[in-house]
């Protein structure tokens, strides 16, 4: 029978019976189990915000939230004879729901904020409850869609070099509050103790940015059947996952999430000896799986990057936020408030492209909203 690692539904990661996560990246952090090459796992994991958020209509404890305690994770796993410069193959073989429901939400501008806070500086919360592969929420009538469901983190232990260096290269942004820093306080690394455990959680990075061992890339293909071929940095490669999205629309714009959920994943691996040099491969690259929902008419929105009449060159992240924008001004004409649109985007299946980027000065993206999440018809009309 399948190893399957267990964690207690609605019970903080440092709370758990045992120690099987961590939620910083260092490689003294000592692995939960092992696991050969040609074997599978089933690993659970808590929600992103490690049951902070209630299934209530309050979104105060969005508001209140302690964003330091992101990501519980559940690893690191050791997978037997990896080394570095090795590639870890990981099949994400299922992944499934444990509780009912989940939730998306908009952190407040001045506690996690997020790509439209400027907009929408206050928190809300959407509840979506799942039925098998549908979801739908009450605090956003008449949608339902299926889920593209995947972790939005999921990655290999860097090496301690690595952890040296992330901290220094991020060092400038953090001091200015635009990345961060190390935090000793709510570092959970596991089952150590004492002055090793002080030490780990002073230097060990917080799992916030993605970075060159994947981590938190927020990419909702990395979905069930995905093969994914991760760089090994440490011995025994150190895998560990979490942040199980029921869905998440490109971008996951309001950062407060995709449709965050519970969930457990059934996972296969292998290993490639040699084969971040065989391939030079510096990151991960992945195979997506063959269990994508199907939409078959989409609604697309522009952005360039000009904003409040100011001209931006080239700027993909500028030209995003307006095609985000023009779409939540959009979908207010079919009776959503803007949190409520800006909800949806973070959390329906919907897909962003870069259409140009050599057309100076203006770049140009798209968000593309399938029509068939709406029980109304969405298209302009005479
Ligand atoms: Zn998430």
């Amino acid at each position: 029978m399948t190893k399957r690692i267990k964690m207690k539904p609605g019970t903080r990661l440092s709370e758990q019976p045992e120690n099987i996560g961590m939620n910083r990246w260092h490689p003294d952090i000592p692995a939960i189990t092992h696991v050969k090459p040609g074997e599978d796992i089933i690993l659970e994991t808590l929600d992103f915000l490690d049951c902070q958020i209630a299934n209530n209509d309050d979104p105060s404890d969005v508001r209140d939230i302690d964003l330091t305690r992101a990501h519980p994770l559940t690893g690191p796993i050791y997978i037997d004879g990896a080394e570095p410069g090795d590639l870890l193959v990981v099949d994400i073989l299922d992944i499934g729901t444990i509780t009912p429901y989940g939730f998306s939400g908009i952190f407040a501008k001045e506690n996690g904020g997020g790509f439209l806070a400027e907009y929408f500086p206050n928190a809300a919360k959407a509840i979506w409850d799942f039925h098998g592969i549908y979801t739908s929420s009450r605090h956003i009538p008449g949608v339902r869609f299926a889920g593209l469901t995947h972790p939005g983190l999921i990655g290999t232990m860097p090496s301690i070099d690595m952890v040296h260096e992330w901290n220094r290269r991020e060092a400038p942004l953090a001091a200015e509050g635009k990345a961060k820093p190390p935090y000793e306080p709510t570092a959970y690394v596991g089952a150590l103790k004492g002055a090793e455990r002080d030490r780990v959680a002073k230097e060990a990075c917080r799992t916030v940015p993605p970075r060159e061992h994947g981590g938190n890339t927020d990419i909702k293909n990395i979905s069930i059947g995905t093969r994914i071929y991760f760089p090994v940095f440490t011995k025994g490669a150190g895998f560990a996952m979490g942040d199980l999205h029921f869905s998440q629309g490109d971008g996951e714009i309001a950062f407060c999430g995709a449709i965050e959920m519970d969930g457990y994943t059934h996972l296969g691996f292998d290993l490639i000896k040699g084969g971040m040099a065989k391939y030079k491969l510096k990151q991960p690259i992945f195979v997506p799986g063959p269990t994508d929902p199907k939409f078959e008419k989409w609604l697309m929105f522009e952005g360039i990057c000009v904003e409040d009449g100011k001209q931006y060159y080239l700027d993909a992240t500028v030209a995003y936020r307006r095609a985000c924008m023009n779409a939540i001004e959009y979908l207010q004409n079919f009776g959503y408030t803007g949190e409520q649109a800006y909800m949806l985007l973070t959390a329906a299946p919907v897909e962003g492209r870069i259409g140009g980027i050599v057309d100076i000065p203006n770049c140009a993206c798209t968000v593309a909203i399938p029509t068939g999440i709406f029980d109304q018809d969405i298209l302009p009309r005479k």
